[in-house]
């Protein structure tokens, strides 16, 4: 199928594409990578009156070291972030959630502030961001403002970012010291979605034999990334162990209440996320002690 016919407008700041965004209010929708809008135009699942492509405008394409963490404008490409040395040395998870994410091809044409404004429930990124605690930096009529992870998805395909407001910038603090990392994730095929997934970081103490804390977020079990705090709280303060990592996923998966459909069952869908978070702690353990 075709898209139902659009005005097109091309803006080359982000000033421009705030003031488009305000002159054709609902009628308008954003165009990053477009590889998740323009199948819904083919479908005419998205029938908007105006396309505002968002490709022209240079300064939102960016990766920035800033006080140890990452400045990354939202029209950078998935491509450019898995390839970025910076990004590899400063936020591993990142890189690691950034390859499991489709393909190359799409990945080329794929932006950063693209998936995370389309916010689908089983991709990696937003796990990724509730996790490492990132800030979004939104822009619209009114100015500038930042908005937490946690905050900023808010159910099935919606964010916070309110009408008018383009996605400007994601920021993420400096890593922190004695941290292992993992995404973990089951999918039919290399590149789908996940069915579940999930983002881990694991803190040891300075002797690294105890946890100091511990971050766990689900994709793919609801309208939005599942931050697991019960699980995280069972870590704290504790020996990590193949047996404390098997009750940790045990804990993440009590209370979930995923959706089934045709890829697979709720009940499968909490099975798998137990499995997902122990082998994701097992591995962030490995790193964080020089194994892995
Ligand atoms: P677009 O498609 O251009 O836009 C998506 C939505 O975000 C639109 O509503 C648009 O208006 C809005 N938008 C875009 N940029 C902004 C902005 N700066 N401010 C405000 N709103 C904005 N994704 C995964 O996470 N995991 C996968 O495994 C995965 N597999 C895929 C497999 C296939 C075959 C395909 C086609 C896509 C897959 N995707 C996957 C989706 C892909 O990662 C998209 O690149 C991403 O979801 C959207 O980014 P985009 O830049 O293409 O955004």
């Amino acid at each position: 199928m075709k898209p139902a016919s659009f005005e097109y407008e091309s803006p080359t700041t982000v000033a421009e594409a705030v003031s488009l965004l305000q002159q054709y209010g609902e009628d308008a929708k954003i165009i990053a990578g477009g590889q998740s809008l323009v199948p819904l135009l083919n479908l005419r699942l998205a029938r908007p009156g105006y396309l505002i492509d968002i490709n022209r405008v240079k300064e939102l394409d960016y990766i920035r070291s800033v006080n140890g963490g990452l400045a990354i404008g939202a029209m950078t490409r998935q491509r450019a972030v898995e390839r970025s040395e910076v990004v590899a040395g400063q936020c591993p998870l990142l890189r690691e959630a950034v390859l499991l994410m489709s393909h190359p091809q799409i990945r080329n044409r794929g932006t950063i502030g693209g998936s995370l404004a389309h916010a689908d429930p089983s991709a990696e990124l937003p796990a990724v961001m509730v996790a490492l605690d990132a800030q979004f930096t939104a822009v619209g009529p009114q100015g500038k403002r930042t908005i937490a992870a946690e905050d900023f998805f808010v159910a099935y395909l919606t964010t916070a970012l309110e009408a008018g407001e383009l996605l400007t910038e994601v920021s993420l603090p400096a890593w922190p010291v004695r941290t292992g990392w993992s995404f973990v994730e089951i999918s039919r095929r290399r590149g789908d979605f996940a069915l579940v997934g999930v983002a881990v970081t694991l803190t040891l103490d300075p002797s690294k034999k105890v946890c100091q804390g511990a971050r766990i977020v689900l994709t793919g079990v609801g309208g939005a990334p599942v931050r697991r705090q019960q699980a995280e709280q069972m870590l704290a303060g504790q020996e990590p162990s193949d047996a404390r990592f098997d009750l940790a996923g045990l804990a993440a998966a009590e209370g979930l209440d995923p959706d089934s459909d045709i890829h697979a069952s709720a009940q499968y869908r909490k099975s798998v996320a137990a499995v997902v978070v122990q082998r994701a702690l097992r591995t962030a353990l490995k790193r964080v002690k020089g194994g892995a």
